[in-house]
């Protein structure tokens, strides 16, 4: 049987996305901080796939091919361009091996670096890298298109006209950084606007933010268009002066304890659900544990009904000593 598509999906109610790759890979030794390129994807594969496995389990509907900053001129700063097809090419046959019958994949086009605004050569040269990328990964057969973390509208335009080249749905989000509006100085409600203007099937934004910061904007977009949203927040807490985590100090080697709770993502799932958010999901700082309680909360996953015989004779562990079964209905608040 076909697996029903996003937009077929995204109609019947909230989808739930995956989580961050590049930093929690780069945690585990598989990624180098500073060039952040995928080349786990050729290198050590089976890390990558352990990932989307931690993903998949944890309720993920759709998991994005590891092909962020699989561009040219991205691999070329790490001498990597002559294994482009390669690369992108391994990254999305581990996503559909792990996806099987049960997620979506998403192949996965990103900011290039290479955007300038105004500039006829800069926006081809842009048009070429997503290009390349594009036929690698939708020849070897993704599902939908996700270009992603674009701070220049413009850019994020470029991502849809390609991508909408493919014939598959096709989703983009932009990101704010430490002001509230694009690189060249647009709203979320006027990007919205146009991102769906230029015939995208879904529309948003991802990366650089917490919840915190990211749901204000999404909340202006969703006043200001009626089609499908995205959000895909950070899971690391910013201060109000610098919502942008990469601008923090702590970048990348001392983000450990902004990482939120389980608990706080848990709380985005249920506010986007009820802001009218489609398409829930998360950006870097966000594993497994994250995903699975925001799966819970958006009713994807089933209540753990393993057996457990408590409240015997004596407590048999610490929850049990302590009273947190009593403390936290059902474990989870
Ligand atoms: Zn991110």
């Amino acid at each position: 049987m076909k697996k029903k598509g996003i937009l077929e999906r995204l109609k019947e109610g909230p989808v739930l996305g995956d989580g961050g790759y590049l930093l929690e890979l780069e945690k585990r030794g598989w990624v180098r901080a500073g060039p952040f390129t995928p080349e786990v994807a050729l290198m050590y594969p089976t890390a990558l796939r352990e990932l989307h496995v931690e993903f998949r389990e944890a309720g993920a509907e759709v998991l994005q091919a590891l092909t962020f900053y699989a561009s040219r001129d991205k691999l070329a700063t790490v001498g990597l361009e002559d294994r482009l097809e390669e690369l992108n090419r391994s990254a999305v046959r581990v996503a559909r091996e792990v996806a099987g019958d049960q997620c979506l994949v998403a192949g996965n086009l990103s900011l290039t670096w290479m955007y300038e605004p105004g500039s006829p050569s800069a926006a081809d040269r842009v048009r070429k890298t997503f290009d390349e990328q594009l036929a690698v990964q939708v020849d070897e057969g993704v599902d939908f298109i996700i270009g992603e973390t674009f701070s220049w509208l413009g850019e994020a335009l470029i991502a849809v006209e390609r991508a909408k080249q493919t014939g598959l749905p096709v989703m983009v989000t932009i990101c704010f950084e430490n002001t509230d509006q694009t690189a060249e100085g647009k709203s979320a409600a006027d990007a919205a606007k146009a991102l769906f203007d230029a015939g995208a099937d879904i529309v948003g934004m991802n990366c650089l933010r917490p919840p915190q910061h990211i749901l204000g904007p999404m909340e202006q977009m969703r006043k200001a268009v009626s089609g499908y949203l995205a959000c895909q927040p950070v899971a690391y807490r910013t201060p109000k002066e610098k919502p942008d985590f990469t601008s923090l100090p702590e970048f990348p080697y001392a983000l450990d304890p902004l990482q939120l709770t389980r608990k706080e993502m848990a709380d985005y799932a249920a506010q986007a659900r009820d802001m009218g958010i489609n398409f829930i999901g998360a950006c870097c700082g966000t594993v497994a544990m994250h995903i699975r309680e925001m799966a819970r909360v958006l009713n994807k996953i089933p209540e753990d009904s393993r057996i457990w015989k408590k409240g015997g004779e004596k407590p048999m562990s610490a929850y049990e000593y302590y009273d947190h079964d009593k403390l936290n209905v059902a474990g989870r608040k």
